[in-house]
């Protein structure tokens, strides 16, 4: 049942939306006022009992991670918070909307984030080619500023709180957490191996917290709307993964946007109901959620007999129509990410389609482990081979091993986002890989685009 909801996105489309006193007009900062007053573990008992998961696309639960923080601060060993909204992921374009039209719930959050880990300063991390997204942040900060929502005393309260904003340098893998840390030190960013977890060592080698930017906008709601309330707004509040979120579509659908919607809509009223249907053909397969996620097609049904699936529920029906959690998604073997579902349509060269993702990957690699530098290198180069009507059946096998061996044999999650999605392509579209090659890349559309 499609339930779209407006926590999220109702400053969206507001004239002047993203300033102050639009944002305290519809009761802004008030609950950061009050978590300022509350003891910290209620806080964070409110946010474990909200159950957001993650939205950068791991849905770890977010207040567990805030309970990872050592406790009390010692005063040598002050805590930080980062947000990462450096978001780079193929298709997801979500986090952007939420800075360029409701930075107010940024800062807000960031406020109640510090109080809950015992951070005093928290620094945005953004994608430095978002100009729009900077200048509403800085804005917004210099607002919360002047009116002393921040500073030495916010709302009068003796807890100081700083708000930042760090750019990045346009690397796809300073959103992986580690390196995101490396580069705001001003380091080369490249990830470092976990553990330890940033909760232990994190930004300046101190107990760090890193949210993604949507996971923190939505903590002022949940505290206003209650843990349990907010939870509850979800079809998945029994597995954990609470509340509502923004889900994004792109491709070949008729109306491409970001959309809210209570956590557990369906590929199917994403794709159908919120994005106006496929354009320019029938269904083809969608990558679910950012382009790290393995691939699902129109005609997959869920095979789940055994009760204790979190997919059991929905055991015989097209995956289309499984609620988008993190839980039943894993358990389908793909991941839900950062619910930023991407479209093909049937005139799209599957071949094409993955050839175009591997230059990504190739490029991206920091290039530290051998897996993932070689192996997203030497996909790229047998799929450009592929295109060009000159890859083997074997090579066609080849792409299996390769990818194969870059899983689990990598310091970050960024090999196993290309291993997987790649996997992916070639176990549900094998056919149409072999009649690329058996026929010398004549079988394939050609195309990308519409
Ligand atoms: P992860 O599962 O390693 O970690 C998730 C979070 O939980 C991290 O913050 C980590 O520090 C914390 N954590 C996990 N176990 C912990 C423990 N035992 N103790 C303390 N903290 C712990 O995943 P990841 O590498 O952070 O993220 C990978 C995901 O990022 C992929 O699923 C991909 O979809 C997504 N991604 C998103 C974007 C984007 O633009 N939003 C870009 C690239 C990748
Ligand atoms: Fe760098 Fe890839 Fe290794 Fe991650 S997996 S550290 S991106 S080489």
């Amino acid at each position: 049942m499609l339930r779209q909801t407006t926590y999220l996105t109702k400053r969206y489309g507001v004239p002047e939306g993203w300033t102050l006193p639009v944002y305290e007009r519809d009761g802004g900062y008030e609950q950061a006022k009050r978590a300022l007053s509350m003891p910290r573990e209620a806080l964070v008992e409110e946010m474990k009992a909200a159950n957001i998961r993650g939205r950068g696309g791991a849905g770890f639960p977010m207040g567990v991670k805030w309970s990872f923080m050592p406790w009390p601060p010692k005063p040598e060993k002050p805590h930080y918070l980062v947000i990462n909204a450096d978001e780079g992921e193929p298709g997801t374009f979500k986090d952007r909307t939420i800075m360029e039209l409701d930075p107010h719930a940024v800062v807000e959050g960031c406020i109640i984030g510090c109080f809950g880990i015992g951070a005093h300063a928290a620094y945005i991390y953004v994608r430095d080619e978002l100009h729009l997204s900077k200048a509403r942040l800085w804005g917004a900060i210099k607002e919360a500023r002047a009116k002393g929502y921040l500073g030495a005393k916010p709302f009068g309260i003796d807890y100081p709180v700083e708000v930042y904003v760090h750019t990045g340098a346009g690397a796809y893998i300073c959103g992986e957490e580690t390196s995101l840390l490396n580069s705001l030190e001003g380091k080369r960013g490249e990830p470092r191996l976990k553990p330890p977890f940033p909760a232990q060592s994190g930004a300046f080698g101190m107990p760090t917290t890193v949210n993604n930017l949507e996971t923190i906008a939505a903590v002022p709601v949940a505290l206003a709307m209650g843990g349990d309330a907010f939870s509850k707004l979800s079809d998945l509040h029994d597995q954990k993964d609470g509340g509502c979120r923004l889900y994004g579509v792109s491709g070949h659908v008729n109306t491409p946007g970001v959309f809210e919607a209570c956590v557990g809509l369906t590929l199917r009223e994403l794709i159908y109901d919120l994005g106006g249907g496929v354009k320019g053909g029938e269904l083809l397969g969608v990558i679910p959620g950012g382009s790290s996620c393995p691939i699902l097609r129109p005609d997959e049904v869920v095979n789940a007999p055994d009760a204790k699936s979190p997919l059991h529920r929905w055991h015989g029906k097209n995956v289309l129509d499984v609620p988008m959690g993190v839980e039943t998604y894993r358990a389908l073997g793909t991941m839900l990410g950062t619910c930023c579902a991407i479209v093909l349509n049937k005139n799209t060269d599957i071949v094409l389609a993955m050839h175009n993702l591997m230059r990504f990957y190739r490029h991206e690699s920091c290039g530290q482990c051998t897996p993932c530098r070689e192996g997203s290198a030497w996909l790229f180069r047998i799929l450009d081979r592929m295109v060009h009507g000159e890859a083997t059946m074997e090579e066609l096998d080849r792409l299996h091993e390769i990818a194969d061996n870059i899983m689990g044999n990598t310091i970050c999650a960024f090999g196993e986002g290309t291993a997987m999605p790649a996997l992916g392509f070639l176990r549900k579209y094998r056919k149409e890989f072999e009649e690329h090659v058996r026929t010398k890349g004549k079988s394939g559309t050609g195309r990308l685009a519409l």
